[in-house]
């Protein structure tokens, strides 16, 4: 290989690096709103004004969640008022923040999306502060509000819940909870981000498991001032049923049987260990083994470790049969020539100043949208599938981030 070529790769490879600073990143700002009448206007003009003051390109997309109280009819205003930039997606009842947000990614056009609370108790204002993280390398940063201005009955069960979350699955967080995140568009688009339920508030943990870098930043915290909180004492109770799903799905689901074989193994061998233990005290006694209660115990746990095996087994059969060779990892970046090599002009970017010597001089953009080539099943969003044909279409000028490069 030439050495100029290798000069033209390293450079192009390095020019690929998202800064998320520059003005021509595309943001796009999710928020989900239930019965926010009050404060969808102040909220945009506040979005609105941080983000023209930056001279970026960005979309709101408000989802109202079955709203009651008027949400809609205001959030219809704004849209007329600023057709460009205020889109609204009105659900047929509640169906919960969850859904909202994935109705909202599904819509976003973004190089970056952002979710955000709509009740005025996150800041806008922080929004170049989670950029800035972005481009130190990570793919997702999540708020940390802080100081918290919510009531002592929400901010104590809650540190408890985040110590646990933190235990259990390895990702060290203050505040799992919080609405404020900004992700890269490759994170809403992995194929494993399937969020149902209440989910919404693992996803940096599901993303920690694919390999994406998480980081977490402080943000402002302001206490609600009109409308009331959707979220009562009952989320911790849901928040913990989720974490265990959660927890299971991103630790055991990929071998059940280890779980499950390990865990039969162990209550059978106690199953055995106590029954034998009866029927030789029986010889040593004479008292008959039907008149030792310990008898049935021992059967109890044999027949616990043998349901577990077979449990086991089942997680097996299901894992075997739902299998999907394209889901069992996550690509960061790939490095090849296309097949067509010696057919296909070299793309080189019009701003990569690079020794062009061996490479061909026809500039074209680095990401041609249209091209087929570019389609990359995992590279799908679940939730777009559907309309992923035309996905590109549909984003006009906004540039899409494939992760793949091409050399
Ligand atoms: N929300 C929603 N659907 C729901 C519940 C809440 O869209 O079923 C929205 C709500 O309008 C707000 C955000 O989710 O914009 C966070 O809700 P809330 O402020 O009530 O939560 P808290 O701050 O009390 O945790
Ligand atoms: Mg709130």
């Amino acid at each position: 290989m030439q050495a100029s070529e290798i000069t033209a790769r390293a450079i192009v490879t390095e020019s690929l690096t998202p800064t998320f600073l520059s003005p021509e990143v595309t943001l796009s700002i999710v928020v989900p709103m239930m019965n926010e009448r009050q404060n969808i206007r102040p909220l945009y003009e506040k979005i609105s004004t941080k983000l023209d003051q930056l001279g970026r390109r960005y979309e709101v997309i408000f989802i109202d969640d079955g709203s009651t109280d008027g949400t809609f009819i205001e959030l219809q205003k704004l849209h007329y008022e600023h057709p460009h930039s205020v889109r609204v997606i009105r659900f047929r009842r509640n169906f919960g923040k969850t859904p909202a947000l994935v109705a909202g990614f599904s819509r976003s056009r973004g190089d970056v999306v952002f979710t955000l609370d709509g009740d005025l108790q996150d800041d806008p204002e922080e929004i170049p502060n989670f950029l800035a993280k972005l481009d130190e390398g990570y793919d997702l940063v999540t708020g940390w509000k802080f100081p918290r201005l919510d009531p002592i009955s929400k901010t104590f069960p809650s540190r408890i819940f985040n110590r646990l979350v933190s235990k259990l699955t390895g990702l060290y967080l203050h505040d799992i909870n919080c609405g404020f995140k900004a992700y890269r568009r490759e994170v809403i688009e992995d194929i494993h981000l399937k969020l149902y339920g209440e989910f919404h508030r693992f996803v940096p943990v599901m993303a920690h498991w694919r390999g994406f870098r998480v980081a977490e930043i402080k943000v402002r915290h302001h206490p609600r001032r009109f409308g009331v909180s959707k979220f009562g004492a009952r989320r911790f109770a849901r928040g913990l049923i989720d974490l265990l799903t959660v927890w299971f799905l991103t630790s055991s689901l990929h071998t059940p049987l280890r779980l499950f074989g390990k865990l039969g193994f162990w209550t059978f061998l106690v199953g055995f260990l106590v029954d034998t233990f009866v029927v030789v005290r029986s010889f040593v006694t004479g008292v008959p083994i039907h008149n030792q209660p310990l008898l049935f115990v021992g059967i109890l746990f044999i027949i616990f470790g043998f349901l577990f095996i077979l449990i086991g087994l089942l997680g097996e059969m299901i894992r075997y049969y739902a299998f999907q060779s394209n889901e069992e990892y996550s690509i960061s970046q790939e490095l090849h020539l296309p097949d067509n090599y010696q057919a296909y002009d070299v793309f080189v970017p019009a701003e990569a100043h690079i020794q062009r010597g061996a490479l061909s001089t026809v500039e074209r953009p680095l990401f041609p949208q249209s091209s087929q080539y570019w389609r990359q099943p995992q590279l799908q969003p679940l939730w777009n599938q559907r309309n992923g044909s035309n996905h590109h279409k549909r984003s006009g000028n906004i540039p899409h981030r494939p992760t793949i490069i091409p050399l």
